[in-house]
């Protein structure tokens, strides 16, 4: 049976400094799930815990948590998450005990872009390696992985502040087909989720191609994945649905391949 889009796992609020959009709250994130007949909604704002020494910015529970009780819907339920994040020493902004807290989290590894140097460059290659030693420490942390995502893994942050916004595509280049094959089989087997990246509206066909190798090697490596809009601002929500929709039907996913952190 075909993969059914009928979650969204990452969705910003207007807590999100890069959102700060008044509409964009939780019962406008309820409405477009109960209008796309989502199941579950995790909001997933950017976030660092407050127990974890070099912050990059985001703040922690306290703030987040703002937003209890969230609303529900009939047939949507919105779960508090959040976007974790890891910093330029590759120290994750999460500690357990927090984790319990929360009812799902994706965790970014490419936020290299706003972490490095406006003026920091390095080759692909380099890019490629520091993503594979940030994915070893995610793997390696000990979270509870089984409410947890992978967040957007083709994104172009990955490629720090290169100049060009195709940049980040060589870097995933230069990752070879068997190192995203042994990272992606190691995520599945600790229970994580890869998230399916909506934002492929902004790739010519063979960009999106360069992309799809990516997913198609984490599809051989047998993981589960979620659907996930990282909308900032209610506009985002319905067309990076579709994107999402494509992202699918591209990679011919099926039910028994989705990720279900809450059932
Ligand atoms: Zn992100
Ligand atoms: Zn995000």
């Amino acid at each position: 049976m075909k993969f059914i889009l009928d979650q969204d796992l990452h969705i910003h609020t207007q807590l999100s400094p890069c959102s700060s959009n008044p509409e964009q709250n939780p019962q406008t994130i309820l409405r477009y799930g109960e209008e796309y007949g989502l199941r579950d909604i995790a909001l997933t704002d950017h976030f660092w815990d407050e127990a974890v020494p070099g912050g990059v910015g985001w703040q922690g529970y306290a703030y987040i948590s703002k937003w209890l009780p969230l609303p529900q819907g009939e047939r949507t339920r919105l779960h508090l998450g959040c976007e974790a994040d890891m910093n330029r020493a590759n120290v994750i902004g999460l500690t357990r005990e927090t984790a319990e807290k929360l009812e799902f989290i994706t965790v970014s590894i490419n936020h290299l872009h706003f972490q490095m140097g406006k003026d920091e460059r390095h080759g692909a290659g380099w890019y490629a390696e520091q993503f594979k030693k940030r994915w070893n420490v995610l793997l390696d942390s000990g979270l509870p992985y089984r409410k947890m995502g992978l967040a957007h893994p083709t994104y172009r942050g990955v490629a720090g502040n290169m100049p060009d916004p195709r940049d980040h595509l060589d870097v995933l280049e230069a990752i070879p087909d068997g190192v995203w094959l042994d990272m992606f089989a190691r995520t599945e087997k600790l229970g994580m989720g890869v998230e399916l990246n909506a934002k492929n509206n902004e790739y010519s066909p063979d960009d999106f191609e360069r992309v799809l190798r990516v997913y198609r090697l984490a599809v051989e490596a047998g993981c589960h994945f979620y659907g996930a809009t990282d909308s900032h601002h209610p506009a985002h929500l319905a067309p990076r649905h579709e994107n999402c929709v494509k992202l699918i039907d591209a990679l011919g996913l099926t039910e028994d391949q989705k990720f279900l952190p809450f059932d």
